[in-house]
């Protein structure tokens, strides 16, 4: 049976010319600078977000960590999102490892933190406080749909940030998703941002690792603190040759999965007693509810978890975001065979047919 696994584009696995290029890389010692794919990528990868430089890192969680301890000392405080994956998903590594206090805003349905919430937000010059050092903003927005922030908006905050002295960081893990789905470049989104992270392990397929982005100086100071966090990675271009191929080959098809969310959206409306998320899907990410009864319960398992289960019987792979609630992600792996197999397996499940 073959697989459909919808939970996350993290799933992705490398494609067989990821594989070629990883087996066939140019390698040095990163630690030392020495390694050419590495290099390569750092360079790709920051002129595609419109920065001076480019640090290879871990992992998204590395990139946006490296982010706040190089720009803020012990007790800063950085503003984000209550529903941002730095502060929920991120095993609070800010503050445990940077002693980096947390201010959290709302999010606005549509991702945003308000101008107004930010502005209030920011510390007054006095000794009981904590120095505002840092904002950080997130695109697409996971926790919000994956919808994706404006230029505008990102222009907007970037100037309030700025006038107080305070820097701005983007926690761009699906940035080129959010750039296919505005038809404007990376580089547009993050020319008002300080520091912008993005993943090429996620829609773009390579098997690991995120690129932080930034000015020269900044990035020198992440260079080190990279290497604090244990993530200096020796011959690591052999998993810069797959993320390469990832800016090169992949950050073009995005819309693609978008489509597919789209297809997918269409299909499960169909259902009665699937309730879509309003709006969705912004782009690759389709977020849907049971209408309450909808499906019979044994016991007092949860709705979700029980027509995740049922689903996974047939190969169907879905995250569960919550007693009732369900996120569907399409990727490169996802067709749109994959697609109609997952609507037609949610029918079934929720339209069981009388038997005879
Ligand atoms: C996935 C993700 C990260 C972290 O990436 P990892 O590589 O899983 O550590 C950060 N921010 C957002 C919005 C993400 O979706």
């Amino acid at each position: 049976m073959e697989i459909v696994d919808l939970r996350s584009d993290t799933v992705t696995l490398p494609t067989p010319e990821m594989r070629q290029a990883m087996a066939n890389a140019d390698l040095g010692d990163d630690v030392y600078g020495e390694d050419p794919t590495v290099n390569r990528l750092q360079e790709v990868a920051a002129d595609m977000l419109g920065k001076e430089a480019g640090l290879f890192v871990a992992s998204g969680t590395m990139g946006n960590l490296a982010a706040a301890l190089a720009h803020c000392q012990r007790g800063d405080e950085v503003i984000l999102g209550k529903k941002s994956h730095t502060y929920l998903f991120e095993a609070g590594g800010i503050s445990a490892l940077g002693g980096v206090h947390s201010c959290q805003l709302p999010n606005q349905p549509d991702g945003t933190i308000a101008l107004d919430d930010i502005r209030a937000a920011i510390r007054p010059d006095d000794d009981h406080c904590p120095v505002t050092r840092l904002v950080c903003l997130e695109n697409t927005h996971n926790r919000c749909g994956g919808v994706s922030l404006s230029v505008e908006y990102t222009r907007s905050v970037g100037q309030l940030v700025h006038q107080h002295g305070l820097q701005l960081h983007l926690d761009g893990a699906r940035i080129f998703n959010a750039a296919a789905a505005q038809d404007v470049s990376a580089k547009e989104l993050a020319a008002p941002v300080d520091s912008v992270t993005f993943c090429l392990s996620k829609g773009l397929c390579a098997p690991v690792g995120s690129v932080l982005c930034g000015s020269k100086e900044f990035i020198a100071r992440a260079h080190r603190i990279r290497k604090q966090l244990g993530g200096g990675m020796r011959q690591a271009g052999i998993l810069a040759a797959a993320g390469l191929m990832a800016l090169e080959q992949m950050t073009g098809r995005l819309s693609e999965d978008h489509a597919r969310a789209r297809r997918l959206a269409v299909g499960l409306a169909q259902i009665p007693g699937v309730i879509l998320d309003p709006g969705t899907p912004y782009t690759n990410m389709v977020f849907l509810s049971l209408a309450e009864g909808v499906i019979a319960l044994e016991s007092d398992e949860d709705p979700a978890e029980m027509v995740a289960a049922r689903l996974a019987e047939q190969g169907i792979l879905v995250g569960v975001a919550d007693r009732n609630r369900f996120r569907l992600v399409t990727h490169y792996w996802i067709h749109d065979r994959a697609v109609d197999r997952a609507v037609q397996a949610f029918a079934g499940i929720l339209q069981p047919q009388p038997a005879g």
